[in-house]
């Protein structure tokens, strides 16, 4: 299998609801290591930056100020698979369709405020972890 790097991002709400070291027990328990870490409080325009995609979307307004209301933990994944891994482990976006026992089933509280962020794909997961983390803040394990 391929190791891949994956970016998550532990969301206000959870951070507000003091639930980052279940998280990250989580992805330990899924067998991905962090690779990186840094609490951060997103500008509005890193927020926007990084949601671009999404810009024209009804939700994105309410999403940036979401994603700026509280600090967030930024985390680069790595393991086998990551990408799909840490996917799996999150749960659906709506936590109403979470499956028992993923994190969004566990911790988030609405389709906005749904804990975690993970990328969707390996291009994703390039972009979005050169977004937040210069090279040699990363962990090399491999
Ligand atoms: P994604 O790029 O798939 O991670 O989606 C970005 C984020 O936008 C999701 O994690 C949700 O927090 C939020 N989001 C997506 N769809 C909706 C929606 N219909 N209403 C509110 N927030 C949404």
């Amino acid at each position: 299998m391929a190791v891949e790097r994956t970016l998550g991002i532990i969301k206000p709400n959870a951070l507000n609801d003091d639930v980052l070291g279940k998280v990250i027990t989580h992805y330990e328990k899924a067998g991905l290591k962090i690779a990186a870490m840094k609490m951060t409080h997103l500008t509005k325009e890193k927020a926007e930056g990084f949601y671009i995609e999404h810009k024209e979307r009804p939700f994105f307004g309410g999403l940036v100020n979401f994603m700026t209301s509280a600090p967030c933990v930024l985390v680069v994944i790595e393991g086998d698979n990551a990408v799909l891994r840490n996917r799996e482990i999150m749960g659906d976006t709506n936590p109403a369709d979470a499956d028992e026992g993923t994190i969004r089933k566990l911790y988030a509280k609405s389709m906005q405020a749904n804990a975690i962020h993970g990328s969707d794909s390996q291009t994703s997961a390039e972009r979005e972890i050169a977004f937040f983390f210069e090279k040699g803040e990363i962990f090399t394990r491999f």
